[in-house]
């Protein structure tokens, strides 16, 4: 299916739903299997240390978070958004009809977010824009390009740099090639490796990593790297991904997961090549050879226990099975869900998955600033967004 005729007919239902999460034990068998012979057995830990409480977060959190404590000397900042879906249309709902959407009304939530960054005490050094920055429905009104148009205008007014991930919704509207020649292309930023030529990324994927301040690396992943999304249909690739979709979906529609073990092989997910997987453990052996912290930024999420599981990328234990082999990956931000999500892993990775702005009622708020220190992060969200303190893990807390 060719990106056009997938637009001519509109995004596809949106099957989501809830009622999939793996219990806390199955998260833990999960873990231990996918763990093996080639990574480090998990930490045991208290289950209450796994998520502060929401009170004790909003104790230490203020608007000055400066002020902390004497062990909290902020090094950097960044913004995050998610799921913006702009379309100027009326409100609408989701698939199940038990969430409105405000296609016209994200636009301004952005806006308050930028003019929120702009304002910031100290600015942050950049925004993490983590995908679905216009709606499916642009392309059903003939009005992508100028949806696009009128986000990026409003992303000109920011005053720091943002990276855009890649969503389903990016490919509802645009084939791949024309992403790669849009504006939502921000590998220009990226910074590369002198003398490591394993960590330069492929042209085939869209994914690169940059350093915002020293011995903090942040990795931008592409989760529809194996995709049926924005494919030409007579493409090598495209064969392959559709294989692999129905080799696990047998439903006549693709973007249902009815029935289905793993829920997560859906049309409207994707997932991460060998090729890309093999580039991220290059980064990554880098990152720790030189005691890098490492954030992660990926349109789909990867944790089951973070998300919903249909909602989460295809080969999410492949991609789970690189960074568990890791020690400097600390945490992992995500969208597509809308609802949000927090968990952190057995290996102490934290795995954030973003409200989205496209469900968030206009007297309300879905963005956030991640404060960085010397041993923790801390995102002090607004509106739906909840506060999150993510401290590192014990042997990467006192590089500084
Ligand atoms: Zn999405």
């Amino acid at each position: 299916m060719t990106a056009a005729v997938r637009a001519s007919s509109g995004p596809p239902p949106d099957f989501r739903r809830r009622g999939h999460f793996l219990r806390k034990s199955q998260g833990a068998a999960l873990s231990a299997r996918l763990a093996g012979g080639e990574v480090a057995q998990p930490v045991a830990r208290e289950p209450a240390a796994a998520e502060p409480a929401r009170e004790s977060c909003l104790e230490v959190m203020d608007d000055k978070p400066g002020t902390l404590s004497e062990n909290s000397e902020l090094l950097f900042s960044f913004g995050v958004i998610a799921d913006i879906q702009y379309a100027d249309l009326e409100d609408g709902y989701n698939f199940q009809g038990n969430r409105r959407r405000y296609y016209r009304h994200s636009l301004l939530h952005l806006r308050g977010a930028i003019e929120h960054w702009n304002t910031e005490g100290r600015l942050p050094c950049c925004v993490l824009q983590l995908g679905d920055i216009i709606d499916g429905y642009n392309a059903q009104y003939k009005a992508s390009e100028k949806s696009l148009e009128l986000v990026m205008n409003t992303f000109q007014m920011l005053k720091v740099p943002v990276h855009h991930t890649w969503g389903n919704h990016e490919f509802y509207n645009f084939s791949r090639n024309y992403l790669m020649n849009s504006k939502l292309n921000t590998k220009f930023l990226e910074d590369q490796i002198v003398h490591h030529p394993e960590t330069v990324p492929s042209e085939d994927y869209y994914a690169y990593h940059f350093v915002p301040f020293p011995h903090f690396r942040f990795i931008l992943l592409d989760a529809y790297d194996l995709s049926v999304l924005g494919v030409d249909q007579s493409s090598p690739k495209y064969q392959q991904c559709l294989k692999i979709l129905r080799e696990h979906n047998p439903n006549s529609e693709l973007n249902s997961p009815q029935g289905l073990s793993e829920p997560q092989f859906v049309q409207f997910n994707g997932g991460f090549s060998q090729e890309q997987l093999n580039w991220l453990n290059e980064v990554l052996t880098f990152s720790d050879t030189n005691q890098e912290k490492v954030v992660i930024v990926s349109h789909l999420p990867i944790y089951p226990e973070a998300s919903d599981s249909v909602c989460l990328a295809w080969n999410y234990r492949d991609a789970l099975a690189v960074i568990w082999s890791h020690k400097c990956v600390v945490c992992f931000f995500a969208g597509h869900t809308h609802d949000g999500g927090y968990s952190e892993d057995p290996f102490g990775v934290h795995h954030i998955n973003l409200e989205g702005v496209i469900e968030t009622a206009p007297d309300s708020q879905a963005f956030g600033t991640v404060y960085v220190y010397p041993d923790k992060m801390m995102l002090k969200g607004r509106g739906r967004v909840p506060d999150r303190i993510m401290n590192y893990k014990k042997e990467n807390a006192s590089q500084f």
